[in-house]
């Protein structure tokens, strides 16, 4: 043969191999549905218009307030609007803790001088009953003899709980985005197995953090004060409270700043004075619900299949609940949006659903599961057969850098695959992290393929589960991108001949 033969032949050979490596065809009319996806985005986004709407117009959003109500309105109205079917907000179960309003919280020290607080009532605990002024004492006990000689004396008295952290300058930046580095690092995973949390001793203290509280509650103070957050910002956290149940008395957090001024003039001798009013509402027979819509599938074989794409409305008293968790609802109802806007004709059915009750135990997702996926005795239902995949997203503001298989390595070619056409926009990575403590679980533990999104960080541990988790923590062009994405693995799973694989094979 020659020598310019072997060549041509070499080259020819390359050329065949190469494009047996590429995974789409340049007529691949998905590649063109993606092109369209993004222009769409581009030029008609309704992204600002959603995030005032769930964000700011939405207002609070605990599970079981008017708040949540309110928002499942409002984004029920939107989903109407875009012109998706069966469009519904619907009972997942009745709540056994019943609903909680706050009404008012104000908090000031006024003696020995007067400090404003920033005070964040731990939800489902009781109010104050109108204006309570007095003195503050600060827990000292610290074994369980000194424990028992206080019974009956902090009955009835505002408590400052004892300190849990020592405040550390932090050098590091406030916000961050991964690096291809750290992406690269998340695909390594090796086995690991969960390591048993224990109970937090109080520092210098033979007794844990919970012992002292059981026994304040138990002794009825009227205030009892921990120490949560810092910079003016505390966090909010809840009570499980059960509806029936004697209320529990009144909590309260407040920041390591005004815990610990508190704490230090007490412990030199001040006498330390608050002014509280704390008034809440309980409200019996309520249920978590979620809201609901679809677009149909249009094949005949498949249309009763099922793709859903979720997130959760729901979040907590003090905050409109921007990052955690509203600016992945409007990602998903932008995503609906675009899909929407071109047309696009699933063969499968694509169904949005927003969740409430994520935050106090996944109670929307679960009873979702538990009506129409498996029942709690394991028992298969009218969806089982039919869902492909549930995508979630929930893990704040920053952009969609890539999903994880949730461990099922067979995806990974597939997922790779579709990522491809967006490794510009910055989503490259595909892991097999098994992700916690979302909607996603309830899926993945019916057995239904479920995934939840890599993405970064920006300022996570700030504003999710704080008082100012407000439209200001958000990046609504994260939030474009998110759309893109979400719609397009929807678009994708809905078209595949097949389902999903699932991990049970
Ligand atoms: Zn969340």
């Amino acid at each position: 043969m020659n020598k310019n033969l072997i060549i041509g032949y070499l080259l020819l050979l390359s050329f065949t191999l190469s494009a047996q490596k590429q995974p789409f065809s340049i007529f691949d009319p998905d590649l063109k549905i993606a092109n369209q996806m993004k222009m769409e985005e581009l030029k008609n986004s309704k992204v600002d218009e959603y995030l005032y709407l769930l964000c700011d117009k939405g207002g609070t959003k605990l599970t079981g307030s008017s708040g949540i109500l309110r928002t499942d309105t409002l984004a029920l109205l939107e989903m109407q609007m875009l012109g998706l079917e069966n469009v519904r907000i619907e009972q997942a179960k009745k709540w056994e803790r019943g609903g909680w309003e706050l009404n008012k919280a104000y908090m000031a020290m006024c003696a020995p001088y007067y400090m404003h607080f920033y005070p964040a009532p731990v939800a489902w605990t009781g109010g104050t009953n109108g204006v309570l002024f007095d003195k503050v004492h600060y827990f000292s006990a610290t074994t369980p003899e000194e424990l028992a000689q206080l019974k009956g004396f902090y009955t009835g008295k505002i408590v400052l709980m004892p300190d849990v952290t020592q405040y550390q300058i932090n050098f590091k930046s406030l916000a961050s985005t991964y690096t291809d580095e750290q992406l690269k690092e998340m695909e390594y995973q090796p086995i690991t197995t969960p390591k048993k949390r224990i109970g937090m001793p109080t520092k210098n203290s033979l007794l844990t953090y919970q012992e002292v509280l059981q026994f304040l509650r138990n002794e009825k103070a009227a205030v009892i004060i921990h120490e949560n957050g810092d910079f003016n910002v505390p966090v909010i956290t809840f009570f499980p409270h059960q509806m029936g149940n004697e209320i529990t008395p009144c909590e309260i957090n407040i920041t390591s700043e005004h815990h610990g001024l508190m704490q230090r003039l007490i412990e030199n001798g001040e006498i330390v004075k608050l002014e509280i009013e704390i008034d809440v509402e309980f409200i019996n027979d309520e249920s978590i619900y979620y809201v609901v819509g679809e677009i149909k599938g249009v094949d005949p074989k498949l249309k009763d299949e099922l793709v859903l794409i979720g997130a959760h409305l729901d979040g907590y008293p003090m905050n409109n609940g921007a990052g955690d968790n509203v600016t992945n609802c409007v990602a998903i109802l932008e995503a609906m949006r675009i899909l929407k806007s071109l047309d696009v004709k699933p063969k499968r059915t694509i169904r949005m659903i927003l969740w409430n009750g994520e935050e106090v135990g996944l109670h929307g997702s679960k009873g979702y599961v538990q009506k129409y996926v498996k029942d709690t005795e394991g028992k298969k239902l009218s969806e089982y057969d039919k869902i492909s995949a549930y995508f979630n997203a929930d893990y704040g503001p920053g952009k969609f850098r890539g999903i994880s298989t949730q461990n099922n390595l067979a995806l990974e070619p597939l997922f790779k695959e579709w990522a491809q056409p967006w490794h510009h926009l910055g989503f490259t990575t595909v892991i097999h992290r098994n992700y916690t403590s979302t909607d996603h679980v309830t899926f993945d533990e019916a057995g239904i393929p479920a995934f939840q999104f890599i993405q970064d960080p920006l300022e996570w541990g700030r504003g999710s589960h704080r008082v100012m988790d407000f439209l200001e923590r958000l990046v609504p062009d994260n939030i474009r991108h998110n759309a893109i994405i979400m719609a397009w693995f929807a678009y994708k799973t809905a078209n595949l001949e097949e389902k999903l694989v699932r991990k049970e094979f």
